[in-house]
Formats: structure tokens, C-alpha cells, sequence
């Protein structure tokens, strides 16, 4: 059984690594020795998780309590913490410091998760001292190493910059061949547990993962669009009649009837939204739709009176998790179906999305809360202009366009799909999915508060984020206000050590908050990073951007990419060539 202090030590040499092959090799080797449950642990304290973050096991500790627990702990007082924490810039390096070096030990990876969750599952009245109690027990027994990353990972502070992708590829190369990493892939788009991709390829090799099924009750990575510039292109990416639907603007979900007929409801990022929408999953058990099935769609604002789409804003109101049932009441929802992805057990990943439909059609009926995605079969220009037009009279941004014999390409963002939206015809350009990786203070009446974002952009294939813009311009006071409040737990020293940033900002973050931005057009940029290695040392920019709205449904991971970007800056640049 491997030790907690040697994965520790994992986490100290990985913090040290920036080349990410190098990074891949290390966490290779440790997987490696590893026997399936200890290969499942690893893969979620990695993130400072203690489970799938579907499972909603979440250690609710405030800083100020982990000092506490850190005090308790070492017999000193929490006052010390405090100017440890002032000197160090972190809690988790504070207890570190504290710790007497060498000394102690928290035993098997096992019992330090075994503990850990032990901590995150206390609730009720006296939930937060008994949270501080177990915290500092467990930091009684551990060294100074450990004892960094268990305050790290109960502060949801761990940061070692390893994603998914990073892990699934140190993971095949532990147990397959690089050639091997799109079966692991394929795996995880399908049911989104790293833990149980590692118990299982750890346990039965590769062939353990191939032509797996959706479970239900874990998430499958959702399927997402590619974007086009106006819709010719779209009958130029198209081959074949497409399914015209309308884009709704609200929240993904993908429901889930389990085998025991319980419904869940999980969002984009792949947690567990069913709480937010009662009426929803009330309408879902009273359907057709069969235990052991999986559907997707878009819940939306919707005023049912005059059966009228309302705007996002709307439906943020609903994303809460106190005073539910005020709000079920005022802000009123609907579901736009549009896939089926499992019924009856039965997957239907490799189905064609025509079939899909019908399947979808016969199961999931229209009535009340439940409505099936406007949408048209059709193979011409004539069509989407008329679809498109259509569509943002009855309130939707715009068109999803998806190939009608396409399969449902989990996690993987293709051309089977095709997003148009209204800002893209507005020539406003595209709106953007950013990362917030710092901030400039804000002076005159922005004094207090941040002045301007500094937003980044995300490459998978380096595991870096990359600085684009620096937004100011559509934020009010009231929204500087919260993100005063979103962005302080995120703060760092310095610079993160995953973000290349072209601006010196006056504050770091932790690349976490994921905001919607517009812009005039991208631009050449001796300052800004994204694509630098492409376009000889210049980087590109989003020029005159302005803010559009927070994207917490949106992971950092799931924001707009480098590759996106650069592939809008190449095809404005000759769309401009043509035109001249
Ligand atoms: P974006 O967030 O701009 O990348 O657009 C993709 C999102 O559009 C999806 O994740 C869905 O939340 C949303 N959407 C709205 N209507 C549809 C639809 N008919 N089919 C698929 N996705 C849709």
C-alpha cells in the first residue's frame, strides 16, 4: 500500500516540473504502482477532490477554519497561523512551515481519503467544529509535506495545474501505449469519472475500457459545436441534410434516470443541478422515459403564459441553493429537449441523431414544463436563412445545426455540430469564453474595486491559458462588487504558473472563473500570447472587448480555445483578402 507521503512528495516534484512531458512521466511512474482503489484516490486528490465532482462532496471550509485546525494541530495559536499565512502567501505552505520537518506520518493514500471524506460529508448544526477537529487530528499525524497538500486540498486550493487530459495521457502510459490514450479518452467522455477510468484500466488493462456504454447516474461529457462565420459556411462544413435546430439560451442539462428510476440532473460541468429545477425533474418522472436513460436539452427562462422564451438573465436567479421553492415559484422554466443518448440501457452514442430524434420524440412527449428543440431537416442555404431568421423572432440567439447522420460525439467539439448566433451576423464578432487570470486595481470611481479583468484563453494540447484581452468596459459597480467576493479566494502571490500572460497585472488569480465577452475583431498584438508560437512572436488580441456575462457554467478547461481563436483570425484574414 503506498503511502500518502510519498504521493505527497508526487505533488511537490509535479509543483516543481513545468515541462509537461516531464510532468506526464512522473505522474506515470506513480500511477504505475498503484493497486485500482489507491490509482482511484490518486486521481481525485490530484485535484483536491475527494471524489467524482458529480458525487457533490465538497469540504465547505473557510480559511479561517482550516487556521484554526492548523493551530489545534501544531499547539500553537491561530494568531501564528495568521503571520505564517502573511509570510508564506498560502495556508497550505503555513502548515507546512509549522510542521516540524520530517516528523509524523498520515499513513496509506486509503485512510488519508478515507478521512478526508469523512470530513467533507459532516453537515448539520455543529458540522464546522467537528470539521475543524478532524482536520486537525489528521494534520496531528502528518509531516510537513503532507500536511501542505491536505490544508490545499480541504481549501479547494490545490493547484498543480494537472488536467484531464494530462492525467488520461500519464494514465495510458502507465497501462496502454500512447497509442491507446483515444480509447482512454473515449472512456472518459462517456462516463466522466477519472477514478473509475483508473480503478478499471488499473484492474483490466485497456480492454477494460473499450466499448463501454453510458452509465447512468455519471455524467457523459457533453457533446459541443463548432462555430461558424455566417451560415454558407455551414453548408459548406455540412455534408448531407442537417437538423436545423433553434439555440436556446439557457443552461445545459442532462437528465438521468437511473436504474432505480431516481432522477439527476447534471449541468455542463458536470455537477449535480437536480435541487435547482424540481418542476423539471417532477415532469421527467411523470414521462415515458424508461429507467436506465439519459436525455439532454436546455432549460430556459419561459414565461408560460404567453409560451414566450425569457432572457438568461432570468434563469440566473434560479442558480441557488437556499429559498428554491420562492424561486420555482417567480422565475418560471422550461426544457427545450433535443437528444437522447441512453434508453433502457441501451446506448445510443453510435445512433445516428435522425434516429435519436425519433427515439427522443416517442419518449419524451411535450407538455407542461417539457418541450421538444424547435428544428427543421433541411440541406440549404435558403433554409437556415429562413430557420435563422425564425428563430431569433421567437427569442433564441440563434442555430444549432447538427449533421443528421452524426453519431453523438461525447466530449469532443466537431463539425457534426454547428453553432450561429446573432452577434456573429451583427459582425459585433464572436463572443468569447474567457478566463479571468488577474485584474488592475481600479482608480477614481472604480477605487476598491478592480478597474479591468485581465481574460485568457485556454490551449488543451499545452495545458496552459494564454492572455487575449483586458476587458472594462460593460462592467457595473454592482458586478465589481461580487467579483470582489468570487475572485478573493482565487488570489495569488503572483502570476499562475499554467497562465502566460503578456500584461503585468496588479493581481493574480487562480484560473477558475469563467466570464462571456464580445469584441470589435482579433488583432496582432506585440502584448498578448494567444497563438504566439504560430504568428512568429506576436501574439493575438481581442480588441475593444466588453463584458457580457459570468459563464459559471463553464469549467477554465471549457473555455474558448487558442485553437478556436487562431482559427477565427485566419479565416478573418482571408475572409478580408477575398473582399479587397
Ligand atoms: P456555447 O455555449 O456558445 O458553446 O454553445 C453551446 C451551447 O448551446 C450548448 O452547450 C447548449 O447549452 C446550448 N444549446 C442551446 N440550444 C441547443 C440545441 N438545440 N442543441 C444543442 N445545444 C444547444
Amino acid at each position: 500500500m503506498r503511502s500518502f507521503r510519498a504521493l505527497a512528495d508526487l505533488f511537490a516534484d509535479l509543483e516543481r516540473t513545468s515541462s509537461p512531458s516531464r510532468r506526464i512521466a512522473l505522474l506515470a511512474a506513480f500511477l504505475k504502482s498503484l493497486r485500482p482503489e489507491e490509482a482511484g484516490a490518486v486521481a481525485y486528490l490530484l485535484r483536491g477532490q475527494v471524489a467524482a465532482p458529480f458525487a457533490g462532496m465538497e469540504f465547505g471550509m473557510a480559511e479561517r477554519l482550516a487556521a484554526e485546525a492548523i493551530a489545534q494541530a501544531d499547539g500553537s495559536s491561530v494568531e501564528r497561523v495568521r503571520r505564517m499565512l502573511s509570510s508564506r502567501g498560502d495556508l497550505g505552505s503555513a502548515a507546512e512551515q509549522l510542521q516540524p520537518a520530517g516528523s509524523g506520518h498520515s499513513g496509506s493514500i486509503l485512510r488519508v481519503l478515507r478521512e478526508l471524506r469523512a470530513i467533507a460529508s459532516l453537515s448539520g448544526e455543529h458540522s464546522q467544529a467537528a470539521k475543524r477537529d478532524a482536520l486537525a487530528s489528521l494534520l496531528a499525524d502528518a509531516s510537513g509535506i503532507e500536511a501542505k497538500y491536505l490544508v490545499r486540498a480541504v481549501l479547494g486550493s490545490q493547484r498543480l495545474g494537472v488536467a484531464d487530459m494530462m492525467y488520461l495521457r500519464a494514465l495510458a502510459k502507465a497501462y496502454a501505449s500512447d497509442k491507446d490514450a483515444r480509447t482512454l479518452e473515449a472512456a472518459y467522455s462517456t462516463f466522466s469519472d477519472l477514478g473509475e477510468v483508473s480503478r478499471r484500466i488499473v484492474r483490466g488493462g485497456v480492454a477494460a475500457l473499450r466499448n463501454i456504454a453510458p452509465q447512468p447516474g455519471t455524467p457523459v461529457r457533453m457533446m459541443l459545436a463548432g462555430r461558424a462565420r455566417d451560415l454558407r459556411e455551414i453548408t459548406r462544413r455540412m455534408h448531407g441534410s442537417m437538423l436545423i435546430e433553434y439555440k436556446y439560451d439557457g443552461e445545459r442539462v442532462q437528465i438521468h434516470r437511473d436504474r432505480t428510476g431516481r432522477i439527476l440532473a447534471f449541468s455542463r460541468r458536470a455537477t449535480n443541478i437536480t435541487d435547482q429545477y424540481p418542476e423539471v425533474v417532477e415532469a421527467i418522472a411523470h414521462s415515458k422515459i424508461p429507467k436506465g436513460s439519459i436525455l439532454e436539452g436546455e432549460i430556459v427562462a419561459f414565461d408560460p403564459h404567453a409560451q414566450r422564451l425569457l432572457p438568461f438573465q432570468q434563469l440566473m436567479q434560479r442558480r441557488r441553493k437556499r429559498h428554491i421553492e420562492a424561486y420555482v415559484r417567480k422565475v418560471h422554466v422550461a426544457l427545450f429537449a433535443f437528444d437522447l443518448l441512453l434508453i433502457g440501457n441501451r446506448s445510443l452514442l453510435n445512433t445516428a441523431l435522425l434516429k435519436r430524434r425519433a427515439l427522443l420524440r416517442r419518449y419524451c412527449r411535450p407538455g407542461g414544463v417539457i418541450h421538444l428543440s424547435e428544428c427543421t431537416l433541411g440541406a440549404r442555404l435558403a433554409e437556415l436563412e429562413r430557420c435563422f431568421t425564425e428563430a431569433l423572432a421567437s427569442g433564441a440567439e440563434g442555430l444549432m445545426v447538427k449533421a443528421a447522420s452524426g453519431p453523438y460525439q461525447a466530449g469532443r467539439r466537431g463539425w457534426l455540430w454547428i453553432k450561429y448566433k446573432r452577434e456573429y451576423q451583427a459582425r459585433l464578432a464572436d463572443s468569447f469564453d474567457l478566463v479571468i487570470v488577474g485584474a488592475m486595481s481600479g482608480r477614481g470611481r472604480r477605487a476598491g474595486l478592480y478597474g479591468s479583468l485581465i481574460l485568457a484563453a485556454f490551449d488543451p494540447a499545452a495545458n496552459r491559458y494564454y492572455s487575449l484581452t483586458k476587458v472594462g468596459a460593460g462592467l457595473s459597480d454592482r458586478l465589481l462588487r461580487e467579483l470582489l467576493s468570487l475572485l478573493r479566494p482565487l488570489r495569488l502571490s503572483e502570476c499562475h504558473p499554467l497562465v502566460e500572460s503578456g500584461i503585468r497585472a496588479d493581481l493574480w488569480f487562480r484560473p477558475a472563473k469563467v466570464v462571456e465577452v464580445t469584441g470589435a475583431d482579433l488583432t496582432l498584438s506585440p502584448v498578448h500570447t494567444v497563438a504566439r508560437s504560430r504568428l512568429h512572436g506576436q501574439g493575438l488580441a481581442l480588441r475593444f472587448p466588453r463584458f457580457v456575462r459570468l459563464r459559471d457554467d463553464k469549467s477554465p478547461e471549457q473555455a474558448t480555445s487558442v485553437a478556436e481563436i487562431y482559427q477565427m483570425y485566419r479565416s478573418s484574414v482571408s475572409g478580408s483578402a477575398a473582399r479587397q
